[in-house]
């Protein structure tokens, strides 16, 4: 389906009832941010905060994205939040990929996607990065560069997408030994796109 424009994709998106995400608990979370942004940030799915604010990353994890973002730049005149799911799953239990590839990802997340042309995207945790890029691994694949499609990658032309970790990995790993260098790669991760999209400040 075309939309005339961004209002009207998120008037279709908030009364989607498609998946069975949807039917069960049917809060549509919309993205947060411009609707023409230089970069796109996927994370995974609003969880309770984000539903009762109606807002996606307003938790704990989305204060840590939150702040990293805007020290290195990013605000809502250049950037746009979104999730892979718009809707909360029950229990927070994420869908098997069957039960979502189709009605969510292609339906919402792609057209978005096509709507807003970002000029990057910044891959929150592993599920936007397997989502997007049918890749696995955010450990070896975080801190990299890939195109949105193969066809892109080809080209060389095209949305240019980075994973980094899911702020709440950050925070489960804070105290660990490894939890320091966890944190300074999501930072880093986030200066290397604000740098790229030219909004490092
Ligand atoms: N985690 C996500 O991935 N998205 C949100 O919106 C909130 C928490």
């Amino acid at each position: 389906m075309a939309y005339k424009d961004y209002a009207e994709f998120n008037a279709a998106k908030e009364a989607c009832r498609d998946c069975y995400v949807g039917k069960t608990y049917n809060k549509v979370i919309p993205s947060d941010g411009c609707k023409n942004p230089k970069v796109l940030i996927i994370g995974e799915a609003p969880g309770n905060l984000e539903v009762e604010q109606g807002k996606p990353f307003v938790g704990r994890a989305g204060k840590l994205l939150r702040v990293t973002l805007s020290k290195h730049g990013f605000n809502e005149t250049n950037s746009l939040i979104s999730n892979v799911l718009p809707c909360r799953p029950e229990g927070n239990k994420f869908p098997k990929e069957e039960d979502i590839v189709e009605a969510c990802v292609n339906k919402w997340l792609m057209q978005e996607i096509e709507l807003v042309k970002p000029k990057y995207i910044l891959l929150v945790g592993s599920t936007s990065l397997y989502y997007l890029l049918k890749i696995r691994g955010i450990t070896v694949n975080r801190g990299k560069w890939f195109y949105l499609s193969k066809e892109q990658q080809e080209t060389g032309e095209g949305v240019q997408c980075m994973p980094t970790y899911h702020p709440s990995y950050v925070l489960r790993k804070m105290y660990m030994t490894e939890g320091k260098q966890i944190l300074e790669h999501f930072e880093n991760d986030i200066k290397e796109v604000a740098i790229k999209a030219g909004i490092y400040k």
